[in-house]
C-alpha cells in the first residue's frame, strides 16, 4: 500500500511514522508512506499556501492550487483509489472502516487541512471520501492523518507479529479486548488471576472471551 499525505506542517509527521510498527512496515516494504508539502507546490514568490476567506470573516484558507498540482502530479505517477481529506465533518472513523481500507486500497492520498480549512471546490472536485477522527477540533489535518493511517496499516497482514495481532484487539468482533497483565505475577501484594498462570489454555480463552463480553456489556454495550 503507497499513502501520500499533502500537509502545509509537514515535520508534525515525521516522527509517528518512524518507530516501532509503522517504521518495521516500511522497511519490510510492506507499505511506502510519503508526506509533502504543499509549499513546494506555490506559484507564487512569496511560496504562500493560504489566504483570507472570500466574503471576509476570522481564519485563513489553504488555497484550491498548491493542494490540486501536487495530486495532479502524483496521478501522473499512479491511480488513486481514494483521496481522503481529514476534517472534522467527515465520516466519523471506526475500526470497520478501517478494515475496509486496509484491504481494498492499494494507493491512496490524504489532504491535512489547517487554519479553517481547505478551499471547498477541492472538496467538491477532488476529494473522493472525508473521515473524522472524532467530534472535536484540532489545529490541523496531520494528527488525524497519523491516527488514520496507523489504524490502517497495523491490520496489513504481515505488519503486526502473533504477539500483537490485530484480531484480538478490541472492536474486530464487537467486543473490547479483555484485561492483560505480564511479570511479576505479584506485584505490591496485588495478584494476577490465577487462571492466566494455569496453563490451561481452553479455561484461559474462554476467561478472556467472558471478560471481553463483561467489559463490553460495562463499558461499550452499544457495541453488543
Ligand atoms: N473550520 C473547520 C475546522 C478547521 S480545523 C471546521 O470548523 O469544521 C483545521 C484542519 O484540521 C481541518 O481542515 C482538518 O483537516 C483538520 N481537523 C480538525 N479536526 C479534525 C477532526 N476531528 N478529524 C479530522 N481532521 C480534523
Amino acid at each position: 500500500m503507497r499513502i501520500d499525505i499533502l500537509s502545509a506542517v509537514p515535520s508534525l509527521l515525521e516522527s509517528p511514522f518512524n518507530d516501532s510498527i509503522l517504521k518495521r512496515a516500511q522497511e519490510k516494504k510492506i507499505v511506502e508512506i510519503k508526506v509533502h508539502n504543499i509549499r513546494d507546490y506555490s506559484t507564487n514568490k512569496q511560496k504562500s499556501i493560504d489566504d483570507y476567506a472570500f466574503g471576509g470573516g476570522a481564519g485563513m484558507v489553504l488555497c484550491i492550487e498548491p493542494i490540486h498540482k501536487c495530486i495532479l502530479k502524483l496521478q501522473e505517477e499512479r491511480k488513486y483509489d481514494e483521496i481522503i481529506y481529514m476534517s472534522p465533518d467527515g465520516e466519523l472513523l471506526n475500526q470497520s472502516i478501517c478494515n475496509q481500507m486496509s484491504s481494498s486500497y492499494k494507493n491512496i492520498i490524504i489532504i491535512c487541512g489547517h487554519y479553517k480549512g481547505i478551499d471547498e471546490r477541492l472538496r467538491d472536485q477532488i476529494v473522493t471520501r472525508e473521515i473524522s477522527i472524532g467530534d472535536y477540533v484540532l489545529s490541523g489535518g496531520e494528527l488525524a492523518a497519523a491516527v488514520l493511517t496507523d489504524a490502517i496499516i497495523r491490520l496489513i497482514p504481515g505488519v503486526l507479529n502473533n504477539e500483537t495481532s490485530a484480531l484480538t484487539d478490541s472492536f474486530q468482533d464487537n467486543l473490547l479486548a479483555p484485561p492483560v497483565y505480564t511479570r511479576p505475577a505479584v506485584y505490591n501484594n496485588w495478584k494476577v488471576p490465577e487462571i492466566l498462570t494455569s496453563g490451561n489454555l481452553k479455561a484461559i480463552e474462554e476467561w478472556r472471551h467472558e471478560k471481553s463480553i463483561l467489559r463490553t456489556k460495562e463499558k461499550r454495550p452499544d457495541l453488543l
